[in-house]
């Protein structure tokens, strides 16, 4: 909670020269530029579109949605989006009455007129007497003042050196890797089986999680010579990528040596070829499945950025997927994130750097809801500091906590990357409301966020 009395807040007249910098103008920093001005405190927001663009950005509006139309699920009883949705409204968001001013019909989704709404959103940013707008790029760390950087997954090259020179080279992220997709019934079962790892599982089910596709060593060294030798994907940024050791490409792993990947994701311990038992398997590459339905398969561990055509020769050579067909290709998405869980803390402050706070999609949040939604709290907890208090962080029952509980340690650094909303980062609801049906259990998660939200936005007077 903002920590002043009454009285003291009635007493306490800020500072005018203290004001808060907002370095993007997206989703997450309209928002905390309108949650701190409307708390009182002056804000300079600083966005470098129209000035510099991004690859995906079309214009220099804020809050521009740079692909689909839709904050997803609107429904808040079963929903972990849709709660979302219900705290961002209950708490005045910018981003969320914006949205909904400017609906689409989407059955149970919330989509916008892209265009009304940045439209609106940056008249109003305009319009607040306390917002001042700034265009241009910023390009380095500022060391004083109080800052909150919400520049998201296209970070200007600029500023992500300047952040990485603070963070260390490991701690900055500039790509996903997705792994590829292979269709159940393409995949060859006199060469495949289905077993888990050391037969782990309490089920049978269980125990045969993964589909296994077993490699002799010939076959392993000309696996690794295809893929060294591969077309991978340039990056029209021309920057270095950095990925986390969690997520690393499986060809940066072969460059790193050629043993690197038998040590990892392909590695054939606790595995038993139940087609040839007798004989050891020198490498395994697994699937595991992607869908509820059994007809999609994910090669796990096997993100990577060869091209489309090199891609589908090199993945076929894998015994048992002569013939894969494949529902999706892996790729590399540009996206800019922070190892949060090292970096930030409760506050969403930079450790190292206090007068720094991170928001949205850069502090490994994914989407525009759960963006806009790290916004709105940066920028109250920004506003709570500069007026002298403290804000506290929202409980790990409400969504908003859940994610920012996430983020700033409850997830494992090591494995980190960007995540949606959902009721898998809430406690557990109790024991006997848990063994009731889905429906049931989630809409008591949403019933107790409701309820806890409801008391911390009274906590703040
Ligand atoms: C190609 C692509 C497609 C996507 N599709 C979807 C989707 O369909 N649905 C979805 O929910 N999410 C999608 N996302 C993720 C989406 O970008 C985020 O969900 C959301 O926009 C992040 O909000 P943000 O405020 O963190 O970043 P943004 O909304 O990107 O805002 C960051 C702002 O900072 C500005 N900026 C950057 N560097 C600087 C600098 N140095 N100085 C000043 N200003 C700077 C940028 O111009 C931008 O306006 C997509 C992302 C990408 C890259």
């Amino acid at each position: 909670m903002i920590g002043l009395s009454n009285s003291a807040r009635l007493a306490y007249i800020p500072d005018m020269t203290e004001k808060l910098h907002i370095i993007g103008g997206g989703m997450a920093g309209s928002e905390a530029a309108w949650q701190a001005a409307n708390l009182g405190v002056p804000v300079v927001l600083h966005e470098m579109r129209p000035d510099v663009g991004t690859f995906a950005h079309q214009t220099g509006n804020l809050a521009e949605m740079v692909c689909s139309n839709s904050f997803r699920s609107d429904d808040s009883e079963s929903n972990a989006v849709g709660l979302l949705h219900w705290e961002m409204r209950a708490a005045n968001g910018l981003i969320m009455t914006t949205a909904d001013k400017h609906s689409l019909p989407a059955g149970g989704a919330l989509a916008v007129d892209r265009d009304e709404f940045a439209a609106e959103v940056t008249a109003r940013i305009a319009e607040h007497p306390l917002i001042t707008v700034e265009y241009g790029e910023i390009t380095s760390l500022p060391d004083d003042g109080h800052w909150i950087i919400a520049t998201g997954p296209l970070t200007s090259g600029n500023l992500a050196t300047a952040i990485q020179g603070e963070t260390g080279t490991d701690a900055l992220a500039f790509f996903d890797a997705i792994a590829p997709i292979v269709y159940f019934d393409s995949i060859d079962l006199d060469k495949a089986w289905f077993q888990s790892r050391y037969d782990k599982g309490d089920t049978e089910e269980q125990r045969k999680a993964y589909l296994n596709c077993p490699m002799t060593k010939e076959q392993y060294e000309a696996f690794i010579d295809a893929l060294l030798a591969a077309d991978k994907a340039e990056f029209k940024e021309g920057e270095t990528a950095g990925y986390f050791d969690g997520c690393l490409p499986i060809e940066v792993m072969a460059e790193r040596g050629r043993e690197t990947l038998r040590f990892g994701p392909m590695k054939p311990v606790g595995l038993t070829n139940e087609h040839k038992p007798d004989e050891k398997s020198y490498a395994v590459v697994q699937l595991r499945r992607d869908n509820a339905l059994g007809t999609l398969y994910n090669i796990v561990g096997f993100q990577t950025k060869m091209k489309y055509g090199a891609q589908t020769d090199v993945l076929r050579q894998i015994p048992g997927l002569e013939g894969a067909k494949f529902a999706r290709l892996g790729g590399i998405h540009r996206n800019t994130f922070l190892n949060s869980p090292t970096l930030l803390d409760d506050q969403m402050r930079m450790k190292s750097k206090p007068n720094l706070r991170f928001a949205g999609q850069i502090t490994g949040v994914e989407g525009y809801v759960e963006s806009a939604a790290m916004g709105l709290l940066a920028g109250r907890m920004a506003a709570a500091e500069i007026l002298g208090g403290k804000l506290d962080t929202p409980p790990n029952t409400t969504a908003m906590g859940a994610l920012i509980t996430h983020i700033s340690g409850g997830a494992d650094a090591k494995t980190f990357q960007p995540m949606n909303v959902n009721f898998g980062l809430f406690p557990e609801v109790d024991a006997k409301t848990g063994r009731r049906n889905r429906a049931t259990r989630y809409k008591a998660y949403t019933d107790r966020a409701k309820a806890d939200f409801t008391t911390w936005m009274e906590n703040q007077g």
